[in-house]
């Protein structure tokens, strides 16, 4: 999608430290970490957030969570937070579907 800053990372014109990329999803650290251990993990095809998770596009976040449990592994993770913010209430910045993980410190519940 045309000015959609998360597009333009998957597609490699935008730099971005690269954790994991498949046909499929592409993985990298997030900018402003807000953890020791702080990276998303986005499909390659623009789908603006979990609102818009259909029957048509819903099988590339099974395959989104695949990699985050493989990525963990890998990674040594053995715990961690999975969120995905929806809309601006919830904290959404960047509107292209994105899975933050973050480890590596306490976390509170409920979040703020
Ligand atoms: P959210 O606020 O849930 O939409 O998450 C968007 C995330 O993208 C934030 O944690 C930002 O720090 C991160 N972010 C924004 N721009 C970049 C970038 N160019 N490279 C890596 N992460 C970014
Ligand atoms: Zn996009």
């Amino acid at each position: 999608m045309q000015d959609c800053l998360f597009c333009k990372i998957a597609a490699g014109e935008i730099p971005s430290k690269k954790v994991y990329e498949d046909d499929l999803c592409y993985a990298f650290f997030d900018i402003d970490p807000q953890a020791p251990t702080h990276f998303l993990v986005i499909p390659k095809q623009h789908i603006a957030s979990v609102s818009a998770v259909t029957a048509e596009n819903q099988s590339v976040v099974g395959h989104i969570f695949g990699v985050i449990a493989k990525l963990s592994q890998e990674l040594g993770m053995e715990s961690y937070r999975v969120v995905s913010n929806i809309g601006e209430q919830a904290g959404q910045s960047v509107f292209h579907l994105h899975f933050h993980v973050l480890s590596g410190r306490d976390m509170t519940w409920p979040p703020g």
